[in-house]
């Protein structure tokens, strides 16, 4: 699925750099400002006002009131969706929020800390706790006229996942430049709950990339500000896409500011080092194995550590794969006894496979690129399951 992803995340990298650099210049709106992360560490000015505003009940398209603004660009791109969505067959749904002004936000909260005011409340604890209800002021997306919220009734629940237009979107948006802001399992990156109704415009090629690595906002301006290209790593490299996010994500780190030295071995102290970078609150102090810790590691000792890493940080690996046939490896028996389990495990929920051949290759040493790989499925499986 990444293997043409990766010539395009380097244009759009390089294009973007300078537009990243510029998010965080609040007057800086020459890119369109459509990937400018907002969140409750990145707010938007008082005074930020969209100019570009368009009213989506002039694209003929359902809304719950005519108010419902979004920027421009984003609005064609939200008439293009639905169109696409009624020629594929699925009932278009009601867009209910779109650009919410400053203002408003303010009203919105100053409206839930005086209810909990009124509850007795003192002026510090009403206003913590309608944050966690509703966004501070200067902190919601809705502001930048990029964002809407779209519903079937009205009403914005989880429900909307499990519908025709909730699934439709969640496969389709990134091919008009929205994504699905607030995925299921990321609320420890974004800090807002599960909100399959929030979608974001960011633009194409932007929403393709992130739809595809499975990634939200978040790590996108991460892997745009802070991923590093290697002159050892070439575009045609299995290994670049990995490379690219688990550098950009800082959970590994190039061998010096250039290199990253795909092909060379790992020691296990290096690794478990490697480990404490995963996103979320996992940790890998805990691990015990029968490794020697300076020693290199080898193919089925990252088994091992990631199995024992899953396990103490209570992370469900997928299981489907379990039901499936395997053929053994024909070098199972070289698997050491007290492996064997953990390459089952890795291998029944597709974070490691054995060569082309057929073998497994136990104990040779894994190389960097390979460990690249391996997390990057890693993080995927992390994703889905927690
Ligand atoms: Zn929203």
């Amino acid at each position: 699925m990444l293997k043409f992803t990766m010539s395009i995340i380097c244009a759009v990298v390089l294009m973007s750099i300078s537009a990243a650099i510029a998010l965080a210049n609040d007057s800086s709106d020459d890119d369109g400002g459509y990937i400018r992360l907002i969140n409750h560490s990145n707010h938007l000015p008082s005074g930020y006002t969209p100019d570009d505003l368009v009213r989506l009940s002039s694209g003929g398209v359902p809304v719950s009131s005519t108010a419902v603004m979004l920027r421009a660009t984003a609005a064609e791109a939200y008439f293009e969706m639905m169109r696409a969505m009624q020629a594929d067959g699925v009932r278009v749904p009601i867009a209910v929020s779109g650009y919410r002004s400053y203002a408003r936000q303010t009203e919105l909260f100053n409206n839930r800390v005086q209810r909990h005011r009124n509850e007795g409340l003192n002026a510090a604890d009403a206003a913590a706790l309608a944050a966690t209800v509703v966004a501070r002021p200067g902190t919601s997306e809705h502001q930048s006229g990029l964002a809407i919220d779209i519903s079937m009734d009205g009403s914005l629940t989880a429900a909307f996942a499990n519908t025709q237009q909730g699934r439709w979107l969640y496969e389709n948006a990134w091919r008009f430049g929205f994504i699905l802001r607030y995925p299921y399992g990321t609320t420890h990156i974004t800090g807002i709950i599960y909100e399959p109704w929030h979608f974001r415009y960011v633009g194409l090629p932007h929403s393709r990339i992130i739809f595809e690595n499975g990634w939200v906002l978040e790590e996108y301006i991460e892997f745009i500000m802070y991923g590093t290209f290697f002159s050892d790593v070439s575009a045609s490299d299995w290994f670049l896409d990995d490379i690219t996010k688990i550098t950009g994500l800082g959970i590994m780190y190039g061998v010096s500011s250039d290199r990253f030295a795909p092909n060379a071995a790992i020691s296990v102290d290096e690794f478990i080092g490697i480990l404490n970078n995963l996103p979320g609150d996992g940790s890998a102090s805990g691990i015990r194995t029968y490794l020697t810790n300076s020693g290199y590691l080898t193919r089925e000792g990252v088994a091992m550590l990631l199995f024992e890493y899953a396990q103490l940080n209570f992370i469900e690996l997928q299981r489907w794969r379990i039901f499936q046939h395997f053929a053994p490896f024909t070098d199972q028996a070289d698997i050491s006894p007290y492996a064997a389990h953990a390459v089952f495990a890795m291998r029944s929920a597709g974070i490691m496979q054995g060569r082309p051949d057929g073998r497994f290759d136990p104990v040779h040493n894994v190389t960097r690129a390979e460990v690249a790989t391996v997390l990057s499925t890693f993080i995927r499986i992390m994703k889905s399951s927690d």
